[in-house]
């Protein structure tokens, strides 16, 4: 998909592709100083944070394992509603792991808070959060997320993992849709 093909479905790029890689690799070097001698282990919210944790896992300097949750979240619309259903569920046992959620986006926080609460139950040695994008506009409540890649304006956005429909996940940039393509 060449950048050219979509222009006219996007309004404006909001965080490019180099903006990126620079802000992963800053963010891998903190997480490997913070995490130095502990047993981490990144957990990826699926679909969206696919992209992050592809990039950012290969900027730690050593071996580290992943693991993946699929969650939906139901509400009226595209809007979040705090209700969550797990789609999949982790392979691992969390007791006395370090664990790193990797997030592509926090919007209204509901998703997270609730993921928050139900690894707290799972016996974790520590717990902290690393999304990409943050929307400080859209917070319905307040998650304590340790790595924030980028604070952005309260828009939707594609691109970098994030879908609309499915879509766009494949753009290397991160960028706002343009109204005409979902009304
Ligand atoms: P929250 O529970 O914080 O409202 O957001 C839950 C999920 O909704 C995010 O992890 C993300 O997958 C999706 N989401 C929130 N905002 C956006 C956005 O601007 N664009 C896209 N494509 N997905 C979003
Ligand atoms: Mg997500
Ligand atoms: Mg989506």
């Amino acid at each position: 998909m060449r950048a050219a093909d979509i222009q006219s479905e996007l309004t404006e790029i909001l965080v490019t592709e180099e903006q990126i890689r620079e802000k992963l690799e800053e963010i891998a070097a903190r997480v490997a100083e913070d995490y130095a001698g502990k047993d981490l282990l990144l957990v990826g919210v699926l679909k969206g944070a696919v992209m992050v944790m592809a990039d950012f896992s290969r900027y730690l300097p050593s071996s580290v394992p992943m693991d993946w949750m699929a969650v939906s979240s139901y509400g009226a619309g595209t809007k979040s509603s705090g209700v969550v259903q797990i789609r999949k569920d982790l392979d691992t046992d969390l007791h006395d792991k370090h664990v790193l959620i990797v997030e592509d986006i926090i919007d209204s926080g509901l998703t997270l808070s609730w993921l928050l609460e139900n690894f707290e139950s799972r016996g974790a040695a520590s717990i902290e959060v690393f999304a990409l994008l943050r929307k400080p506009e859209a917070a319905k409540v307040q998650v304590d997320c340790k790595y924030v890649g980028f604070d952005i304006p309260n828009e939707f956005v594609i691109g970098y993992g994030l879908d609309y429909a499915e879509k766009y996940r494949n753009l290397r940039d991160v960028a706002v849709l343009a109204p005409h393509v979902y009304s």
